[in-house]
C-alpha cells in the first residue's frame, strides 16, 4: 500500500518504532506528522539501541526521513541525533527532510512547559515531559510561532526571533520561573539556519508529488490516540491529533491519500504520568508486565503504569481513526500469565458504560469488566509464522479483533525487527 498511517492506539510506547522500522525496509519515505521531541522511539538493531526522539524511525533502514510541518522541531535535539546518527555510519543528513512549515521549539518553551505545569493544582498537574511541545504548539495557535521558513528568512529571522525571544523572557519572568540567555538564543538561531538549511523542503508538495507517483510512504505517529488532544482524555492529553486527522494536517496530504490506516497496540495497557486508567493493576500482574515488559520511559525512564488490555478503549480508537488493521505487539510478555483478562466494558454507578466517555470524572469512576481467556506458557519469541503460535495466543489474538473490530495483521513478538509475525498480508 503506497501510503500507511501508523499511530499508536493506547496510550504510548506501543512499540510503533519497531512496527515502523519492520515496514520501512519496503517504504521511500517515513514521515513524523505531529508531535516533537517528547516522543522517544527505541529501535534494536542486533546488540544496538536507537533512542530516537525527532528522527523519523526509517532513517535506520534507506527511507528517506520527513519531518512534517506538524512536527515542533527541537533543532537542537535533531542535530545531535544526527551526529549521533553519523557516527554510527548513517547517513542521516543525507536522509532527513525538514518542513519549511514546522514550528520551532525555542529555548524558552520547555522553560515555559515546565513552569506552567508546576503551577497547576495537584488534581490538574499534566506532569508534561516539559520539552517545550505544549508551549510551541499552543503559541502556534496564538500567532506568536517561529517556523522553519522563519529561520530561514534573514529578514524574519532578524526582526521576529528577538521580539518573540523578547516575549518570552517576560512570560517567564512573570512566573517567577528561570529564564534564558537570549544572546546566546540569538547566536544559536544563526548556527540552526546554516545547519538545518540544506535539509529543508516544502514536504507537503514532496510527499503530495510521492503519493501520486505511487511511492510508498509511511506516516509515522508520535504519542498515541489515547492521548489525542479531541478524542483523548483530555486534559491528560497531548497537544496534537495523534492518528489520521493528524497525519493529514501535519504533512498536506489529503484524506484520499492514505490508502491504509495501522493502528500499534500492545496486547496488555501502559500508560506514562496522570490521567485516567481504567484497567491498571496496581498489584502483582502489574508489576509482572512492567518487570518483563521493561515498562520504563524512554525519554524520562519514568516507570509506566501497568494493566489488561482494554479493548473498550480500543474500539473507540479504531472508530475515529478509520482503522484497517492492527499491530499488536510484546504479546511475548503475556506468556506464563494465566489467566489472562481483556476489559470488554465499563461499568459506572452501577450501570454499563459502551462507549469511552469524555466526562474525565466518569472515566475515573469506570471498573472494568473483564472477560477472562486462558493463557500460554510456551516461548514466542522464535514464532515467525502463524503455525508457529501456541494455539492459546491465536486465540487471544483472535478474541481481541473480534472485541476492536478491527483485523490483527501483524503480531510482534519479540524486540528485534526479525521477532515478527504476519498473519494476514501486510
Ligand atoms: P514506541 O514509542 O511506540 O516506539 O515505543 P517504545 O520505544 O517506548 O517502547 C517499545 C519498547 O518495546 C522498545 O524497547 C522495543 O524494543 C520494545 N519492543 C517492541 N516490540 C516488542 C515486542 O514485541 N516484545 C518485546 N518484548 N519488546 C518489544
Amino acid at each position: 500500500m503506497p501510503v500507511t498511517c501508523v499511530f499508536g492506539a493506547q496510550w504510548g510506547d506501543e512499540g510503533k518504532g519497531k512496527v515502523v522500522d519492520f515496514l520501512a525496509a519496503r517504504a521511500a519515505y517515513v514521515v513524523r506528522y505531529q508531535g516533537g521531541a517528547n516522543a522517544g522511539h527505541t529501535i534494536r538493531r542486533g546488540e544496538e539501541k536507537f533512542a530516537l526522539r525527532m528522527t523519523p524511525s526509517g532513517v535506520l533502514q534507506n527511507a528517506t526521513g520527513v519531518i512534517a510541518n506538524g512536527v515542533a522541531v527541537d533543532v537542537g535535539v535533531l542535530l545531535s541525533e544526527i551526529e549521533f546518527l553519523e557516527s554510527k555510519g548513517i547517513p542521516a543528513s543525507r536522509r532527513i527532510v525538514v518542513s519549511d512549515r514546522a514550528h520551532l521549539v525555542l529555548p524558552f518553551h520547555p522553560l515555559l512547559d515546565q513552569a506552567l505545569d508546576a503551577s497547576r493544582d495537584e488534581t490538574w498537574k499534566i506532569g508534561t515531559t516539559g520539552r517545550g511541545v505544549s508551549t510551541t504548539i499552543g503559541d502556534k495557535h496564538l500567532y506568536e510561532g517561529f517556523r522553519v521558513a522563519d529561520l530561514l528568512s534573514p529578514t524574519v529571522r532578524r526582526t521576529r526571533l528577538p521580539y518573540l525571544l523578547e516575549r518570552g523572557r517576560q512570560r517567564l519572568e512573570a512566573m517567577g520561573a528561570p529564564s534564558f540567555d537570549t544572546a546566546a538564543a540569538l547566536a544559536e538561531a544563526e548556527v540552526w539556519a546554516t545547519r538545518l538549511a540544506p535539509m529543508v523542503r516544502d514536504t507537503a508538495w514532496l510527499l503530495q508529488e510521492a503519493a501520486e507517483a505511487g511511492r510508498t510512504i509511511l506516516l509515522e505517529g508520535a504519542q498515541a490516540a489515547l492521548l489525542d488532544v479531541d478524542f483523548g482524555t483530555y486534559p491528560f492529553c497531548t497537544t496534537s491529533n495523534t492518528g489520521v486527522a493528524g497525519a493529514c494536517a501535519g504533512t498536506g496530504l489529503p484524506p484520499r491519500a492514505l490508502d491504509r490506516v495501522l493502528a500499534v497496540a500492545k496486547a496488555y495497557c501502559t500508560r506514562v504520568g496522570r490521567g485516567p486508567f481504567p484497567t491498571e493493576d496496581e498489584g502483582a500482574v502489574g508489576a509482572t508486565l512492567r518487570e518483563r515488559g521493561r515498562e520504563f520511559g524512554t525519554v524520562t525512564g519514568r516507570p509506566r503504569r501497568c494493566g489488561w488490555f482494554d479493548a473498550v478503549a480500543a474500539r473507540h480508537v479504531c472508530r475515529f481513526n478509520g482503522v484497517d488493521a492492527v499491530a499488536i505487539t510484546k504479546i511475548d510478555v503475556l506468556v506464563g500469565i494465566d489467566p489472562l483478562r481483556v476489559c470488554v466494558a465499563y461499568e459506572a454507578d452501577g450501570r454499563k458504560v459502551e462507549s469511552f466517555p469524555a466526562d474525565i470524572d466518569l472515566l475515573q469512576r469506570c471498573r472494568p469488566v473483564y472477560e477472562e481467556l486462558p493463557g500460554f506458557t510456551e516461548p514466542l519469541g522464535a514464532a515467525r509464522r502463524p503455525s508457529d503460535l501456541p494455539a492459546r495466543a491465536r486465540e487471544y489474538v483472535t478474541f481481541l479483533e473480534r472485541r476492536i473490530g478491527a483485523r490483527v495483521e501483524l503480531l510482534s513478538v519479540g524486540p528485534e525487527r526479525t521477532e515478527t509475525v504476519a498473519l494476514k498480508a501486510t
